[in-house]
């Protein structure tokens, strides 16, 4: 693939609701480059603010191949190595790539990373883009934060709801990809690769904040610092939305006593009891309630129904049906394996 040179403007309303990740002091645009009046700077790929920490252990590998990407711009534009595929699926991405494919290459290879072996099947084979209902109310031209927002699913669902939306992940190739595919279609979007943990925005900016299947994935230190940072960039009665695995659920109990449970493949799942859920995010955010999301799996949407495998739906229909129990009996969502937690910014 040729090495190609990525462009270094950015848009000056994402400009204006950055800060440093270190210091958390303003930052500037200075050359082709962003900079604190601390000295930290960093870089730019085509409109993308590469903001993660090299210093620091990181959450998940792929944030080392986007600062890898970023420093040498070897891979651009696709950075494969920063996807978080296997050597099999990267080759997939060029080879598709090349060939011109109506939906973006990396995403249609993404979409099966994205949310386990329920979608497998669907890897490089996408039609449309699979984009779910966010489960949040219509905006109004507000910001919204998508936290691991990765090619762009949940955030093109928020954009078209009337959110103005800003994704943040680790995955440099992810990030590139989502504007690839959504830009030009008049969603108000823009992403920033960094880490959850040290989030590169300033404080009070955002009315809702969202995640799916990201903070379920960090050590409990790692989730408290990520929870801290929502706090701190939510408005004051803004709201954050964050699905977690539970416990006390009714297939991770079960799986839980068996060795080899169905999410040790790509990274593992942490589960949390709903008592500390709610004490960590009361501590760090504000009031705070839990819904049931799934019952029976992680990871797998109603909305895909018709995408995925037999199994797989088989246990969406099981999980809606629990689902609708739940919000009569409320009581249910202790055997929920998979919760959202809301928090309101006190
Ligand atoms: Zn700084």
């Amino acid at each position: 693939m040729d090495v190609t040179t990525p462009s270094k403007t950015i848009d000056v309303h994402l400009l204006s609701l950055l800060a440093c990740p270190r210091d958390r002091a303003e930052l500037y645009l200075d050359g082709q480059q962003l900079c604190c009046p601390h000295g930290h700077k960093y870089p730019i790929v085509d409109g993308v603010p590469v903001l993660l920490l090299a210093e620091i252990e990181q959450t998940i590998g792929i944030a080392k191949a986007s600062l890898n990407a970023a420093e040498t711009g070897i891979g651009h534009p696709l950075y494969v190595d920063s996807l978080g595929l296997s050597d099999e699926q990267r080759r997939g991405v060029e080879r598709d790539w090349t060939a011109g494919a109506e939906i973006d290459a990396a995403v249609s290879y993404l979409v099966g990373a994205t949310s386990g072996w329920g979608y497998v099947d669907l890897v490089g084979r996408l039609k449309t883009y699979p984009i779910p209902d966010i489960p949040v109310e219509k905006g109004n031209g507000d910001l919204l934060l998508d936290v691991g927002s990765n090619w762009g699913r949940w955030s093109v669902s928020a954009a078209r709801k009337g959110w103005r939306v800003i994704g943040i992940d680790p995955s440099l190739g992810a990030l590139l990809a989502a504007q690839r595919a959504f830009s030009g279609k008049g969603l108000d979007m823009g992403f920033i690769c960094g880490d959850a943990r040290f989030l590169p925005l300033k404080n009070d900016l955002f009315l809702r904040a969202f995640s799916y299947s990201v903070f379920q994935h960090f050590s409990e230190t790692d989730a408290k610092m990520a929870i801290a940072e929502l706090g701190r960039v939510l408005r004051k009665g803004g709201r954050a939305k964050i699905q977690m695995a539970n416990k006390g659920g009714l297939r991770s109990t079960y799986t839980r006593t068996r060795r080899d449970y169905m999410n040790s493949g790509l990274f593992r799942v942490r589960y949390w009891s709903l008592t500390s859920l709610r004490e960590t995010f009361e501590q760090n955010i504000g009031p705070t309630a839990v819904t049931a999301e799934a019952f029976g799996g992680l990871g797998l949407l109603a909305e895909d129904l018709r995408l995925v495998s037999a199994k797989a739906r088989l246990l969406i229909r099981i999980s809606t049906l629990l689902k609708s129990l739940s919000s009569y009996v409320r009581s249910f969502v202790r055997y929920a394996d998979s919760v959202y937690v809301v928090s309101t910014k006190r």
